[in-house]
């Protein structure tokens, strides 16, 4: 709506109520009934629009999915140019998004206030109905102490949370949008709809709070306050909703362990207590993030983790033990005064990854179902690491394994299976049907 032409043709109406900014197709077609007292039905016929379709989803069906007759008539109607009249539509949307923006509606009030006063009139925003808004870029909560260290800038938080949702508001529109983020081979894992589920089951069964924020380098640091419990059943409860984050905080940590998740797991997201203190609760703490984060992740997204280079025992300027992963991901810090407890800090939590991911408690909670979580993983296919840097390493424990005739384990049971009969494979089988779109074979 900026530069161009707001008229292309002479309206065939005698007045037409301008548009305001962001408006939604359905919010403006009232409105030009409302200039001419008719009821939005009449005038919605008078667009070409049968009576039977005429029914309460019709805003969502304006916005959601336009008629191109419906458009080409109101474009005559008001003499607008097409670009502004497509614009109030989600005209071109990612399908799989498309019936989660049918159920969402939850415009933001103080938006809807500026618009509305600007226009003089009542105005609906399209983006109320943009489901990945999860919060509205403009009027941007502030953090809770308990969420936000509280010598923390909000700026630089704030510019995080836009960047994130100018960058959803792309993707829900470019399939390929995450590939800038993820790179090409892991892009076609990640859609704007699986990176809400992620966000949405951090959001649930993590509680964090951010404790650093690096506006050089836009990275938020945090420190995990609470996990999810589990009932007697093992089912993992949600928190407490006082217990929860804003979800604004949920969608920066969702966004640091998509982008750079191995510096986040060990640079950026600690446990509840500093190095040197860890306690059972910390370890508790872990791994419940390890169950978490592989109910999103294939177990290959943990594989650096893994490698010979990453595990592999460096004397770093005689100060003790450090995996080579601990020191690559703390370097950004190295001449920092923070680096040796950071250093630190991000060894103990590399190697308590290690053990986790082969403990007890991971192969007990991902044995027979995929998922315990509501929502199961997007994942098909489980091999995405295949052709990266983990490559041999995952060739190798596959070759074992079927030399040793057991059947072929995939993900975590990679892994497991050294330790663990090869039957209990965690994470093993495909996750129950979900809407996601199947990811082509050519990334196994
Ligand atoms: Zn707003």
């Amino acid at each position: 709506m900026t530069g161009g032409l707001l008229f292309t043709t002479v309206p065939g109406l005698p007045v037409v109520p301008l548009p305001a900014k962001g408006e939604a197709l359905n919010s403006w077609i009232w409105a030009i009934a409302r200039t001419y007292g008719l009821m939005p039905k009449t005038y919605l016929r008078r667009l070409g629009i049968p009576h039977r379709w005429l029914t309460k989803a019709i805003e969502q069906d304006l916005v959601i999915q336009p008629l191109p007759s419906v458009m080409e008539r109101l474009q005559a109607d008001t003499g607008m140019a097409p670009d502004v009249v497509w614009g109030m539509t989600f005209f071109g949307l990612d399908r799989e998004l498309e019936d989660a923006c049918r159920r969402h509606h939850a415009p933001c009030a103080a938006c809807v206030n500026e618009a509305s006063e600007r226009a003089g009139r009542p105005v609906g925003l399209l983006h109320a109905r943009a489901a990945w808004r999860i919060v509205c870029p403009d009027h941007l909560p502030t953090p809770k102490p308990m969420e936000m260290a509280d010598s923390l800038p909000l700026v630089p938080f704030h510019g995080q949370v836009r960047t994130i949702i100018r960058f959803l508001d792309r993707a829900a529109f470019d399939p390929r949008a995450f590939e800038g983020i993820v790179g090409t081979r892991m892009a076609p894992a990640f859609t704007v709809t699986v990176f809400l589920r992620f966000v949405f089951l951090l959001n649930a069964y993590l509680s964090v709070q951010i404790t650093e924020f690096d506006e050089l380098r836009d990275w938020a640091g945090f420190r995990i306050r609470r996990t999810f419990t589990r009932n007697e059943a093992g089912e993992p409860l949600p928190l407490p909703p006082e217990e929860g984050n804003d979800p604004a905080i949920s969608l920066v940590l969702a966004w640091q362990l998509v982008a750079a998740p191995i510096r986040t797991l060990l640079a950026g997201l600690h446990t509840v207590n500093p190095v040197h203190r860890k306690t059972a609760r910390d370890t508790g703490q872990l791994i419940a993030l390890a169950c978490l984060l592989l109910e999103f992740w294939p177990g290959e997204m943990l594989t650096p983790l893994l490698t010979r280079l990453a595990l592999s025992r460096q004397d770093w300027n005689g100060d003790g033990d450090r995996t080579g992963l601990a020191i690559a991901t703390t370097a950004p810090w190295s001449n920092d005064p923070s680096h040796s407890a950071r250093l630190a800090e991000a060894h103990w939590t590399h190697t308590a990854w290690t053990r986790v991911l082969f403990s007890d408690a991971i192969r007990n909670h991902h044995t027979r179902r995929v998922s315990r979580f509501p929502a199961a993983g997007p994942f098909r296919w489980r091999f995405l690491a295949a052709n990266g840097q983990a490559a041999p390493l995952i060739g190798e424990i596959r070759r074992e394994a079927r030399q040793s005739g057991r059947k072929k384990p995939a993900s975590l049971g990679l892994f497991l299976a050294k330790p663990v009969p090869a039957t209990r494979e965690a994470h093993a089988a495909p996750p129950q049907p979900v809407s996601v779109p199947a990811i082509p074979t050519h990334i196994a």
